[in-house]
């Protein structure tokens, strides 16, 4: 009879197994698989979903947890019951057939939000987000029925983060982006022109040159193309990327390869004895999301970084370069405007995105908005925060994929990634001569800093816990607020 431990560590591996089968699956139809074939994925998703759901909600699990814990445990024996417990309560809150449902509605929600969005129809598919900020609600009440619906999702994502937290950091930041976005507007600059042809073929050997460039392995990962960049991990041997590339313009495609290789480089320094538990992998989003915006805003938008990779730009691209100087590029790429779409924001107004979204869904998930007025109150929120009307749903409150998959709560993780990034990198120049590492393209320094601090730990140390080995102190949003004014001051040459 094999011991608790034994049955414990087997029980991951087939977890495992059955995430890198579903990941498969996840990525092919994102990428090569052919778009009429859904059916049939759908059925080998729901059928391994299942078995996945039940592994991790048998009855027996909870005295097989309790066995194992008599004896003596390694501190990482002893994080993995905790993280194992903790899924078996959370999944098993819920009844299996609600679960089912729910994905079930919400898969069908992401058809009908996509329909709506290329006919910009917000009717067809608020009945489907009714449905989801419902079942939502009442998910949280089976997680923590004291605790608000918002703050329960919050805590999904990012453990420990509140509502109260939430404010306090987004209040902070508007005290500084505000006036800070008023000034440069105030400006009316002129944005720098780049040529709008970009073949792709030479994009293709750019992002190759790129993912070199910041040190990744092309025998541990793989780049692919797809409508929207994603990144997917099977273990730390096997990481997959994916860009998308624009004739029109190429820095689209290049900092989206930057952003997903920030994700990639997370996965693929996981520490080796995490291999096939449930401890591999980025922490939380949040902190993923600090990895792939440290790379792309922090590294990849800087001047020294862009001087360095200038001579590689001009030997694929010899007439499009012609006369761009590695500032002209670095104004380019930092161009700050009030847009109305989220992912083509600068990083400025990027968290003003974020704050309407924020602001709204915590009022859907806590009862104070009803879902048919939320374009109404999307246009009022983006006309407060980023001045700008909107003309229509479509590039509106339709934008986003994230509510009709049924996140709640994952919207700021993207700012505090931000956050988390800009604390880092004061932290690194403290030691690490950044502006000569970048220039040279020597990330190995930066890689050994961040994988000593953060990456090797995978989800073993607490969010918290990372945080701190990072910063060497506490969270502090003024770093991020510090480097936004710093940059853009200077980029816009505004007086202090
Ligand atoms: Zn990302």
């Amino acid at each position: 009879m094999p011991t608790a431990l034994e049955q414990i560590s087997a029980l991951q591996h087939k977890l495992y197994a059955l995430q890198y089968a579903l990941n498969c699956i996840e990525l092919d139809s994102s990428t090569v698989a052919p778009k009429k074939g859904y059916t049939g994925r759908g059925q080998a998703l729901e059928e391994l979903s299942r078995s996945h759901h039940a592994l991790l909600t048998d009855s027996g699990l909870l005295a097989l947890f309790a066995e194992a814990r008599t004896g003596t445990l390694t501190q990482q024996q002893a994080a993995e019951l905790d993280e194992l417990e903790r899924q078996y309560n959370e999944t098993s809150r819920i009844p299996a057939d609600e679960y089912a449902a729910f994905s079930r509605l919400t898969s069908e929600a992401v058809t009908v939000w996509e329909q709506a969005k290329a006919t910009n129809d917000f009717a067809l598919f608020c009945p489907y987000l009714e449905k989801i900020v419902d079942t939502r609600r009442r998910f949280a009440a089976y997680f923590d029925p004291q605790k608000p619906a918002y703050d329960v999702w919050l805590n999904q994502f990012e453990k420990g983060l509140t509502t109260q937290r939430c404010n306090a950091f987004f209040d902070q930041l508007k005290e500084t982006i505000t006036p800070l976005v008023a000034q440069i507007v105030a400006k009316n600059a002129t944005p720098p022109t780049l040529a709008t042809q970009w073949p792709v073929a030479e994009q293709r050997q750019l992002s190759a040159y790129l993912m070199n460039r910041l040190g990744i392995d092309s025998g541990h990962c793989m780049i692919g193309e797809s409508e929207h960049p994603f990144t997917a991990e099977f273990y730390k041997g096997d990481v997959r990327i994916t860009t998308h590339y624009h004739e029109a313009d190429f820095l689209s495609s290049m900092f989206s390869v930057i952003h997903e290789s920030g994700h990639a480089l997370y996965e693929l320094h996981t520490g080796d004895t995490l291999q096939y538990t449930c401890l591999a992998g980025g922490a939380t989003m949040g902190l993923h999301e600090s990895q792939s915006r440290l790379f792309e805003n922090c590294f990849g938008r800087s001047l020294p970084f862009l001087q360095g990779i200038l001579p590689e730009i001009q030997r694929l691209f010899p007439s499009q370069m012609e006369g761009v100087s590695a500032e002209d590029l670095y104004r380019a790429a930092n161009v700050c405007q009030p847009s109305l779409i989220r992912t083509e924001a600068d990083e400025v107004t990027y968290c003003l995105h974020i704050m309407v979204r924020y602001q709204l869904e915590k009022q859907l998930m806590n009862g104070e908005l009803a879902v048919r007025d939320l374009p109404a109150a999307w246009n009022a929120q983006m006309q407060e925060y980023l001045g700008i009307s909107v003309p229509n749903d479509s590039v509106g409150v339709l934008q986003d994929i994230h509510w009709a998959g049924g996140d709640f709560g994952y919207f700021p993780s993207y700012a505090l990634g931000s956050a988390y990034a800009a604390q880092m990198v004061a932290k690194m120049g403290e030691t690490l001569d950044l502006d000569a590492l970048l220039l040279q393209g020597d990330f190995a320094p930066i890689r050994e800093w961040l994988s000593e601090r953060i990456w090797k730990y995978g989800k073993m140390l607490a969010p918290d816990a990372l945080l701190h080995n990072a910063f060497e102190g506490e969270f502090d949003p003024k770093f991020y607020t510090d480097y936004l004014t710093k940059k853009y001051s200077e980029l816009y040459d505004l007086k202090a």
